[in-house]
């Protein structure tokens, strides 16, 4: 579950990331507007905590580019203690919940895990091919009609090469999908998870593009 935090106060941030990390997910931080509106459009999280006030553009630019754009991440956004018009306009530009500052941990878990579990769902098709079937709404993975269980890496890692047959992923993008920024990985991480899926699967799913990536055949 990787989410992306823009927060531009370091004790918040550092603080906010400590909290989520045992909870499984992987939290990518940046502290500027224009770069988190970059990541957003070219990366994919299955959500966003958006601070409001940003330097180099404010959280409610970076929602209304996004939305503009059909991007439909799940945001919640953070504001400061009175500033009530922020929060209207905030849901107005596309905000799918808000916390106001100073806030609770466990509340802020709580929101997420309500709007995470709304956004799953949305119906995202389950995706077919060559026998495999991986339901991403309920994270089930079937192989030839019975279930395979597969540890959370291998799921995302299975669930990035089958979006789009035919189409290579490049080492880093799948790393990060996989991992995040700054996750300390083994250099071989990846190689291990393509292994055991070709093992669970079949040796010919995953083609290994020699210094480049993966892919699965179309
Ligand atoms: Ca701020």
């Amino acid at each position: 579950m990787r989410i992306l935090l823009v927060e531009d106060d370091q004790a918040l941030g550092e603080g906010i990331r400590t909290a989520l990390k045992p909870e499984g997910y992987t939290v990518d931080w940046l502290q500027d507007g224009a770069s988190a509106l970059h990541a957003l459009s070219h990366e994919s999280f299955e959500l966003a905590i958006l601070d409001l006030g940003l330097p180099r553009m404010d959280g409610l630019q970076v929602l209304k580019h996004l939305r503009a754009a059909a991007n439909p991440v799940p945001v919640l956004v953070l504001t400061a203690r009175d500033a009530t018009s922020d929060r209207i306009a905030g849901l107005d530009a596309g905000a799918d919940d808000y916390l106001i500052k100073p806030f609770d941990v466990a509340e802020l878990k709580a929101r997420l895990r309500a709007l995470l579990r709304r956004s799953f769902q949305r119906p995202e098709p389950a995706l077919e091919y060559r026998g495999i079937r991986l339901d991403p709404a309920s994270q089930v993975v079937e192989y030839q009609g019975n279930t395979v269980s597969l540890p959370r890496k291998e799921f995302l890692l299975l669930h990035e090469l089958l979006i789009q047959p035919g189409r290579v992923l490049t080492r880093d993008k799948l790393q990060q999908a996989l991992y995040g920024w700054d996750e300390e990985v083994e250099s071989n991480a990846l190689e291990v998870h393509v292994h055991h899926l070709r093992k669970k699967f079949f040796p010919e799913l995953i083609r290994t593009v020699r210094g480049v990536g993966y892919l699965v055949d179309k």
